[in-house]
């Protein structure tokens, strides 16, 4: 699934391609995509005749935002935006295509079918599901280290979980929570309340210096992701535990492990995470 340095180079390569197009006309041919309004019709026939004035990000959803109506689209698992000639003919799994008035269209291609796409009056898609209970962004200057720990770190449940809900921070799936806790030096299953506060500083650090990085490098392709214009992001390459289980530890050589947290396949360094353990007085420490 697309995580915010995919969703965000998503957006940067749409917004060249598409603000200043009118909408002449939109065909969907998976009506279950549609969430808002639920009648595809009637979502088609709001859009007609409105120009796309940019292309924004909250979280992992896309705002394309148009003049009086707000599109927000969540690209799911392997939802995907391209721009078209409209004599190209469009590729299989291709569900909602807007079509411009200048012969161009925005083509949304989903081959697991997961995607949604709601329409909002502008103003109105941030006090609704679903971005109404979103967290802090955390590339905004509004995530400071006291707002990140204020929300966190006074809770009992591990730290993963926890970074993965987009009710507290936006943005972050399996693969950047792995990389940020490797690069902080935290284990996955500590419990929040148990992290030190050199330790949250360094998390902080981390969040924001792996999105960077990502971002800068065009997101992850780890399947079968690509940017609006078709091209594989390279973030891939620098990914420092996800993915290597087995493959030395870029920091200390040990062999990096696979476990399951939360449900979800996690990647360690045992040496660089060490793993919670109880200590005399009950409590949980790193040693
Ligand atoms: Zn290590």
């Amino acid at each position: 699934m697309p995580e915010l340095p995919e969703v965000e180079t998503v957006r940067r390569t749409l917004n060249q391609l598409v603000a200043g197009k009118r909408i002449e006309r939109v065909t969907v041919s998976l009506p279950r995509i549609i969430q808002r309004p639920k009648a595809p019709d009637e979502f088609a026939a709001l859009l007609v005749g409105r120009t796309i004035q940019s292309v924004e990000r909250r979280g992992k959803f896309l705002r394309i935002m148009l003049d009086g109506l707000v599109l927000v689209s969540h690209l799911r698992m392997e939802g995907r935006y391209g721009v078209y000639d409209r004599k190209e003919p469009p590729e299989l799994h291709t569900h909602v295509v807007f079509h411009f008035s200048d012969d161009t269209e925005l083509r949304y291609k989903d081959v697991r079918q997961f995607g949604t796409m709601h329409l909002f009056d502008w103003g109105e898609e941030l006090t609704l599901p679903p971005l109404n209970k979103l967290g802090m962004e955390p590339l905004d200057d509004a995530f400071t280290l006291q707002a990140f720990k204020k929300k966190l770190a006074k809770r009992t449940t591990k730290i993963k979980p926890l970074l993965l809900n987009q009710e507290y921070v936006v943005g972050l799936g399996n693969i950047y929570v792995d990389e940020a806790l490797f690069t902080a030096g935290i284990h996955p299953e500590r419990t929040a309340d148990s992290i030190k506060p050199a330790e949250w500083a360094r998390l902080h650090q981390a969040i924001i210096a792996t999105l960077g990085r990502a971002v800068e490098a065009g997101g992850s392709s780890i399947k079968s992701y690509v940017n609006g214009q078709g091209e594989m992001g390279m973030f891939q390459h620098e990914l420092l535990v996800y993915g290597r289980k087995n493959e030395p530890c870029s920091r200390c050589g040990q062999f990096i492990e696979k476990l399951v947290v939360g449900g979800r396949g996690t990647h360690i360094c045992t040496s660089c995470q060490p793993v919670p353990r109880l200590s005399k007085a009950g409590k949980l420490s790193r040693k």
